[in-house]
């Protein structure tokens, strides 16, 4: 994703010009990784949907879960003992403000939180936290299908981190293995990790989802990111009548299921056709992939009505 300049950035209290938004080289986080953050997108979304399913004409911008992007936000700041300087309420008005400054619909929103310049211990404790909300276009998501490679590197252990945060050093674990699927044959687009207890954890920047006849196979919590679009897909799922199950996957099971898919904000749901070159069912999207991901796409677009509650109106 190449990014598009826009005009502000906030920072610190403050909505500067994009190209002012720097910090020192010897920022804390820029050496030992201390950064939280979130990446938010938002839709060009029809204004109303309209009495009688008539849609208005008129064209806005929906923020996709933006109270639980920030509340994971929150979360994650707190888990890395920061003490947030603004509320929820505070950083929602930004997120909106931002979009509306630089004059974006269809965008990506980008939180960070990180310890600041002050000294160069590694210890966090006491130092300066600096805050930014950064909003640039992103055009619409063209679904695809993805291939998969079992990482040789695992996701980071629950044990020795908070795993359910989105701390920026974690990204680490996720390029390693990422590198590793894109430079080791048969190349894949993403990796698969497995946690550091042998199951089924996620992909390296993305949720991973099973489909065995009409029941959906997901890893359960605890050993890896709560993405917001695997609880959306949660909740769309049961809402389709399709059962769910959160639980641990052996990677002995994986070639034993119809159809898998990832989820995640950059790239929403895609099917996985293959993983180590081998097939998953049949080699093509499945269907209920395909009515998930449909489903999904009309709800990130204020389509149906009862899924315009994740929809926050710019
Ligand atoms: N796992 C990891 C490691 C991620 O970085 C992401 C992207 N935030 C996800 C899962 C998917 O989360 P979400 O649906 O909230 O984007």
């Amino acid at each position: 994703m190449a990014i598009i300049e826009s005009k502000y950035i906030w920072m610190n209290g403050k909505y500067i010009a994009w190209k002012d938004a720097t910090v020192h080289v010897l920022t804390h986080a820029l050496h030992y990784g201390g950064s939280v953050y979130e990446g938010i997108r938002a839709y060009e979304i029809l204004a109303t949907l309209g009495k009688d399913g008539k849609p208005s004409k008129k064209i806005v911008s929906g923020i996709f879960r933006l109270d639980e992007h920030l509340e994971r936000f929150i979360n994650s700041m707190k888990a890395i003992s920061m003490k947030p300087k603004y509320t929820k309420a505070q950083f929602k008005k930004i997120c909106i403000e931002i979009l509306r400054k630089n004059k974006i619909k269809d965008g990506y929103l980008r939180p960070i939180a990180f310890y600041g310049y002050e000294r160069l211990g590694i210890y966090w404790g006491g130092l300066p936290v600096d805050y930014a909300i950064a909003a640039f276009p992103w055009g619409p998501y063209l679904p695809g299908e993805m291939k998969l490679k079992m990482s040789s590197f695992e996701r980071l252990s629950y044990r020795a981190v908070k795993i359910e945060a989105k701390v920026g050093a974690y990204y680490v674990n996720s390029n390693y293995a990422t590198e590793y699927a894109k430079n080791v044959k048969p190349f894949a687009d993403e990796a698969l990790l497995k946690d550091v207890d042998g199951n089924i954890a996620e992909a390296a920047c993305a949720n991973i989802f099973f489909v065995k006849g009409r029941t959906l196979v997901t890893p359960k919590r605890g050993k890896i990111l709560p993405g917001l679009t695997r609880g959306s897909i949660l909740e769309i799922a049961r809402d389709l009548g399709i059962k769910v199950v959160e639980r641990d996957i052996k990677p002995s099971e994986i070639y034993g299921f119809d159809e898998a898919f990832t989820t995640g904000t950059a790239t929403q749901v895609t099917s996985v056709v293959k993983i180590d070159n081998k097939k998953i069912g049949s080699g093509k999207a499945g269907e209920v992939t395909k009515l998930l991901a449909k489903t999904f796409d009309d709800a990130i677009h204020g389509r149906i009505k009862k899924y315009r509650k994740w929809l926050t109106v710019v």
